[in-house]
């Protein structure tokens, strides 16, 4: 094998790699952009003008469904592997990984499956291509692409859109600068209405990757000959033309078999009046080896672009090998090390959440400083202070006896009335601050990538936390009822020891005796109260936070997981690595990643050898 040849096997093998790790096209990664740095070749023509005839006689063998009507319904992604001489040939597609073909006319049946899988046996076809790797000796390295060919009216059976459709799907393959075209044109059939010329010159109008082809030489009208074609008089490329002749239908049926055909398409040339002074520059055999040349020029070209595309995805595989970690330790020691550091990098990722590294700590903030005041400004204090219900409420204190001077009684009940209703806010804020943690920990967890791998672990720190979160709240509800409790077991006596004189200041001596039992005296007490109240407010607005933060916040950044910690150092080894049980999909990645990483490292050092080779 030659330097080139083992290069473009080279960017085969990336292609394949990339193609089973699912990196080819519409993605955005490098791998992806990888496989889009590398050439490939399309064939495009009309239906019928013989592409899959022709792509068969650039492979040596007959595998593709081919006839007349619309045989290939999907693309088919071919990419051929040149293996030591001797070497079995074989064949195996991506959708059946574990198979491995060597009679082709088996292939040829799977691809018709295959595609009647995903359009039905109908006439529909499907731009989901089947990709296919044909391993043998006596292939050159490429990777073809099969497409269905172009149509003009959809036939019985089909959508009215297949014209349009058929035309989009070629057209998106086409279209890539890396893409060599392969222009299929029957030469029974005036050049000037060829559908592949149509469409290649519209996607690459100078010709510079546009190979034409001609089919159909043999038939032909007798007294004609395609010279004006092949010689380029018609229609100029930058590449000569390649005259073709394929099996027959009837030498199909009759299965006339590649080396027969081969030797048929050079005799043809070899002894035809109008072709003989080109012989040399015709058939199958010239064209594969036409293409695989010109692809060794176009890789030389690309080489920097494709090393540094490389070196770019190494870059990127080894930071997601970072990321995805290594294998896990096997010993209970460094197992229970494993787990407290993974641990500590979740609960490290939960104080910046709190601490405002990360974004949410501020949303407890919010919990004191909008949700508490606006939930203690709507208690009901105007209903409960109205004078109906001080009237009432005082009376009643009263008893049998009104009282005589400022309602002692009247005045505690009402009090104590008011703050019961302090209970609520106070309950909902532990709430609220509850909820932000959790929120924050669920977060956090999902933040935190070393966990990924262990959804295990994940599982019981979120327990493990919301148990914990759970208990602070708890405590932290215990606390501030305790705040409200606190403030009617004792009133605040200085406020009380003002009123009286406030009362009597500057006021008619009399007047608090003789109003006692009106409406002003009433209306009087129920402003008292509600100074008191506000007051009393006022101080649960600073206490409330101060509580909450104390019990739950600095709990939280302290002791969250001290209670897992504990348990953890208890348990047996076989119940830590029960814990670092990994996402059968996250050490399936590993792995994928692992080979994608190897491929990539050997294709580089192969890149670097092969272009200081000459
Ligand atoms: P596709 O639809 O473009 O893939 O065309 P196929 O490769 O399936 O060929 C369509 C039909 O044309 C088949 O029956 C082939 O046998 C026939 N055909 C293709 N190329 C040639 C050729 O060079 N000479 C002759 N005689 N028949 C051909
Ligand atoms: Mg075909």
């Amino acid at each position: 094998m030659t330097t080139m040849e083992s290069l473009i096997g080279l960017v085969n093998r990336i292609q394949r790699a990339c193609t089973v790790l699912g990196d080819y096209g519409g993605g955005d990664n490098a791998f992806s952009s990888l496989w889009e740095a590398l050439p490939s070749v399309a064939v495009v023509g009309g239906q019928s003008s013989g592409k899959s005839s022709v792509l068969e006689s650039i492979v040596g063998r007959d595998f593709l469904p081919r006839g007349s009507g619309i045989v290939t319904r999907r693309p088919l992604v071919l990419q051929l592997h040149k293996t030591e001489d001797g070497s079995q040939e074989y064949a195996e597609f991506l959708h059946l990984p574990k198979r491995r073909f060597t009679d082709f006319s088996l292939v040829r049946k799977e691809i018709q499956d295959e595609t009647d899988r995903m359009t039905g046996k109908t006439k529909q076809i499907s731009p989901v291509p089947i990709h296919l790797s044909i391993y043998s000796p006596n292939v050159v390295n490429l990777t073809l692409i099969d497409l269905p060919g172009l149509t003009k009216v959809a036939v019985e059976g089909q959508p009215e859109s297949v014209v349009q459709d058929i035309e989009t799907m070629v057209r998106s393959y086409v279209e890539k600068p890396n893409c060599i075209i392969l222009a299929i044109s029957p030469a029974n059939q005036d050049i000037a209405t060829s559908d592949a010329i149509k469409l290649s010159r519209e996607v690459d109008p100078l010709g510079e990757r546009t190979f034409g082809v001609l089919t159909k030489l043999d038939l032909m009208d007798k007294g004609t000959n395609a010279l004006d074609v092949l010689e380029g008089r018609s229609y100029r490329l930058q590449y000569p033309w390649v005259g073709i002749v394929n099996r027959s239908q009837a030498d199909i049926n009759k299965n006339v078999d590649m080396i027969v055909a081969r030797r048929k398409e050079r005799e043809y040339f070899a002894t035809s009046p109008d072709y003989g002074h080109l012989a040399n520059k015709m058939g199958s055999e010239y064209l594969a080896k036409l293409l695989s040349k010109h692809l060794e020029s176009v890789i030389r070209a690309r080489i920097p672009s494709i090393t540094s595309l490389i070196n770019k995805s190494i870059e990127e595989l080894e930071s997601e090998m970072d990321h995805l970690g290594r294998p896990v330790a096997v010993d209970a020691g460094a197992q229970l090390y494993t787990i407290l550091e993974l641990c500590r990098a979740f609960d490290r990722i939960f104080k910046e959440h709190l601490d405002g590294g990360r974004p949410g700590g501020d949303r407890i903030y919010g919990v004191f400083d909008n949700q508490l005041p606006a939930a203690l400004r709507k208690l009901p204090f105007d209903r409960h202070l109205s004078l109906q219900n001080v009237r009432r409420v005082v009376s009643e204190a009263d008893g049998y006896q009104p009282h005589l001077i400022a309602p002692e009684q009247g005045y505690r009940r009402l009090i104590e009335g008011a703050l019961n209703y302090f209970r609520g806010p106070a309950e909902a804020s532990v709430d609220a601050v509850h909820f932000v943690l959790k929120e924050l920990v669920r977060k956090s967890i999902g933040e935190t990538q070393e966990l990924k791998r262990f959804p295990t672990l994940q599982g019981e720190i979120a327990a493990a936390s919301s148990e914990a979160l759970e208990r602070f709240r708890e405590d932290s509800k215990k606390t501030v009822i305790r705040l409200v409790d606190m403030e009617s077991s004792y009133l605040t006596v200085e406020f009380f020891r003002r009123l009286p004189q406030e009362v009597e200041k500057g006021g008619n001596p009399t007047s608090s005796t003789v109003d006692r039992y009106t409406e002003g005296h009433f209306r009087r007490i129920g402003s008292n109260v509600s100074s008191y109240i506000n007051m009393v407010s006022e101080t649960l607005k600073n206490t409330i936070p101060k509580a909450v933060v104390y019990c739950q916040v600095r709990e939280a950044k302290q002791s969250l997981l001290n209670h897992f910690y504990t348990q953890i150092g208890k348990k047996e080894a076989k119940q830590l690595s029960q814990l670092l049980d990994e996402d059968p999909a996250l050490m399936e990645r590993r792995q994928q990643c692992a080979k994608r990483l190897e491929l990539y490292k050997s294709a580089r050092d192969e890149i670097d050898s092969v272009s200081w080779a000459r």
